[in-house]
């Protein structure tokens, strides 16, 4: 029996070398960058104004002030400031040379044709933001690896980057098998059920940063497994779900072998978890996971997404772990280390976590209910006080009310 982490250290050993893609800047979002981002330019490119006001020589504040000309956003001054002059100007226009100051427009009063009164004092430099005072030119913006998101595309465009290498998104071939399936939306016969592990496969894919490849559900069918197999092996990795437990297990082990897949079936040492079938052909990893939803979907987090987050550059490819509080106490008959589904929730400073209900490899609710597994040692007698979780649902602890009490 393998630990979970020996299981997974064989699997990392077997990553898919990673490829990469340029893409326009509107493509980005949520991509991983292939590549060290240096900014081309300064950010401001020349001095800006911060204020809408009257750029001057901080000295000549307070006093009456000649104004000589008035630059807008977009705009280019014409005239140097000097000492008696001013320049009307508005927010994100550059500054004049000469000027080292911009008094804000609350602080002005016209006392003329073309003569502005300053009231107050000023200091060189303020409401003015420098070149580069923001991003200096050949400052690293941006490191290789890091999840673009709003703020980091913001800022590309920012110092005018248009496109960026980034990580190609692992097409990842997801076959469902079992002679009991049928598709959500068609009506059971007898012993049927609507297969769910492909629809929750692709999802997970999805926010793994990989493209699902759905080839739909086979029937335990030698042929047609083998057919579904090679299809999914045009892919970059291959997941399947079903025929690894111990009833058909030789089924689908014997499918593989004639297709030259030399599969191991691994016995981990992890609730809820089978058998997990792994193997590489040609540089292609291939999953094999469990029928059970809440089993396949364990093993998905274990195994697979940190291969695909390998794959894509991200130095951390695991999933957070926060430190929570259990709700109550269960005791347990000690077994096999567990992952138990939590929900999470703030309470002030500390994060508690609530055993998402039915804990068995079919409960699918808990994984639509939980936020997190939960790790518990297989030698604990119970499961209570203080546990790391692993977080699979990021968005515990929204709320419904704005969490500002000034
Ligand atoms: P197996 O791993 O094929 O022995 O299946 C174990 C359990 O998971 C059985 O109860 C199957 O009916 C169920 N199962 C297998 N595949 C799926 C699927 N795609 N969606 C939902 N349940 C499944
Ligand atoms: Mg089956």
């Amino acid at each position: 029996m393998l630990t979970v982490e020996e299981a997974l250290v064989r699997v990392l050993a077997h990553v898919p070398a990673s490829r990469t893609e340029r893409v326009a800047l509107s493509e980005a979002h949520g991509r991983i960058l292939a590549e060290d981002v240096v900014a081309a330019g300064d950010l401001p490119p020349w001095p800006a104004s911060a204020m809408d006001g009257f750029a001057v020589l901080a000295a000549d504040v307070p006093g009456d002030l000649r104004v000589i000309e008035t630059v807008a956003a977009g705009g280019s001054p014409r005239f140097v400031v000097t000492s008696g002059a001013a320049t009307r100007i508005m927010t994100g226009a550059p500054v004049p040379i000469g000027a080292d100051a911009v008094v804000m427009v609350e602080d002005s009063e016209a006392v003329g044709d073309d003569l502005v009164r300053l009231q107050g004092f000023a200091t060189p430099g303020q409401h003015i933001r420098a070149q580069g005072s923001e991003v200096a030119r050949g400052t690293l913006v941006l490191t290789r690896g890091r999840t673009l998101g709003a703020g980091a595309i913001g800022l590309l465009a920012a110092v005018g980057v248009a496109e960026v290498a980034v990580a190609a998104r692992p097409r990842v071939g997801i076959l469902s098998t079992g002679d009991e399936l049928v598709e959500p939306g068609a009506p059971l016969g007898p012993g049927q059920i609507h297969s769910s592990n492909g629809y929750a496969l692709a999802a997970l894919v999805r926010d793994a940063g990989g493209i699902p490849v759905d080839l739909g559900s086979v029937r335990d069918d030698p042929a047609a497994i083998a057919a579904g197999f090679r299809a999914a092996l045009r892919c970059d990795v291959v997941v399947s779900t079903g025929g690894v437990s111990v009833g058909d297990y030789d089924h689908v082990k014997g499918v593989l072998a004639d297709l030259g897949i030399a599969m191991d079936f691994w016995r981990v040492a992890m609730k809820p978890g089978k058998p997990l079938a792994y193997g590489v052909i040609d540089g292609t990893p291939i999953f094999g996971l469990p029928g059970n939803p809440v089993s396949c979907m364990v093993n998905f987090y274990q195994f697979v997404r940190p291969v695909l987050r390998t794959m894509l550059g991200d130095p951390a490819p695991f999933l957070p772990v926060v430190q929570a509080e259990l709700v109550g106490h269960t005791r347990r008959r000690p077994g096999r280390p567990e992952f138990v589904r939590v929900r999470l929730f703030r309470d002030g400073d500390v994060v508690r976590a609530e055993i998402a209900g039915y804990q068995g490899s079919a409960g699918v609710l808990s994984m639509a209910d939980g936020h997190g597994f939960a790790l518990v040692p297989g030698d604990a007698a119970e499961i209570g006080g203080v546990v790391a979780v692993q977080v699979f649902d990021p968005t515990f602890g929204a709320s419904a009310e704005p969490g500002y009490r000034w």
